[in-house]
């Protein structure tokens, strides 16, 4: 502990072996492509390398980040004064004999959804279609249809708080909608397991080909840049949760557009980009889009999208 901020870049390399990448254009790894330059980059592609990333940074108060695939995020137009780690942690198993997978954070949802078809293992068939890594899933407890990522956990290990690897249960997340505790502890995920049924591999390709069917529906095409729903659907006084949608719709939301952003035609709750739009348009649109929800309806909608600051820090 202790060490000097300076010293970071020095001891990353002598620690990993490998320099971190300076002046990296955020835009490349978010969805909404915007983004300014990060300080600093590092692909952590092994456990060792998340590890020791994570580690190094904290112990010389070096601020850091850590993104999956950056399918919920949006970065500042200043970028980020530290370092982002994007963890590239990817892989799959089977656990012997049994209906349980294992996986690293890393690895994205559909890679996860293709090898459960091929175990012929249900359950997480509703993660069809969402983007991502298993990091930002279990991070935002990622859902649809009405069932949620923490559903199926059954136990993660963590990078904590004190440096220490440690394996957690389910409970140890707190899941509620879109949320888990990692937004208040910050502890790094390193990998989770999954509890599972035995399936039938057509039943099983049929409910996820039924479900992409409905996104495709009211979701904008693979290559408009977003980040999925812009707000979390609010709890009404009844204590249902409605669609956040419906208000928008109300207040004219599919009207609006500030600078290069705008809301899309087709579902009122997803703030889509254009070529040069900035993090300052999204934040004008989402912030008038509030205060026209908050002032005919009362409600306030809270932001499901993360935006990361230039000057912020997990330390
Ligand atoms: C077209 C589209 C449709 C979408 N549909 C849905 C949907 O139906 N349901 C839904 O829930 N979401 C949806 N999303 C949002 C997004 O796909 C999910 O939030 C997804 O889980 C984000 O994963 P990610 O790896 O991209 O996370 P990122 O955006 O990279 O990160 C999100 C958060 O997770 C944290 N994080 C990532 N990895 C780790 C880790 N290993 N340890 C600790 N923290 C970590 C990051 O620090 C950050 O705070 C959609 C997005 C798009 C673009």
């Amino acid at each position: 502990m202790g060490q000097k901020k300076a010293d970071f870049p020095a001891h990353f390399f002598a620690n990993i072996g490998k320099p971190l990448q300076k002046f990296i254009p955020l835009r490349d790894y978010s969805n909404f492509k915007i983004g300014g330059k990060a300080d600093y980059f590092f692909n952590a592609s092994s456990i060792m390398e998340l590890v020791v990333s994570v580690s190094l940074a904290r112990e010389h108060s070096f601020p850091y980040y850590i993104i999956g695939g950056g399918y919920n995020l949006l970065f500042d137009d200043d970028g980020f004064r530290g370092i982002i780690i994007k963890n590239s942690v990817k892989g799959v198993r089977r656990k012997e004999k049994k209906t349980e997978i294992q996986t690293f954070a890393g690895t994205s949802l559909s890679h996860l959804i293709q090898f459960t078809i091929k175990e012929e293992l249900s359950g997480l068939e509703f993660l069809a279609g969402i983007p991502g890594t298993i990091g930002g899933a279990i991070f935002g407890n990622a859902g649809a249809f009405e069932q949620s990522t923490g559903d199926y956990l059954k136990e993660a290990e963590l990078l904590d708080r004190k440096g220490e690897q440690i394996t957690v249960n389910r409970d140890y997340f707190k899941f509620s909608y879109r949320q888990s505790i990692l937004n208040k502890k910050h502890d790094v995920l390193l990998s989770a397991t999954f509890k599972l049924i035995n399936g039938e591999k057509e039943r099983i390709k049929a409910r996820i080909e039924e479900n992409l069917e409905k996104r495709k529906k009211k979701h904008p095409p693979q290559d408009i840049a977003c980040a999925g729903s812009y707000f979390k659907n609010p709890v009404l006084p009844d204590g249902k949760r409605t669609p956040a949608a419906t208000f928008l719709e109300k207040v004219g939301a599919k009207h609006l557009t500030k600078g290069g952003a705008s809301v899309y035609p087709g579902h009122s709750n997803f703030i889509i980009t254009q070529e040069g739009a900035s993090a300052r348009d999204v934040i004008d649109l989402a912030q008038e889009l509030k205060k026209r929800v908050k002032e005919r309806f009362n409600i306030e909608l809270e932001e499901e999208v993360i935006f990361l600051p230039a000057d912020s820090s997990l330390l």
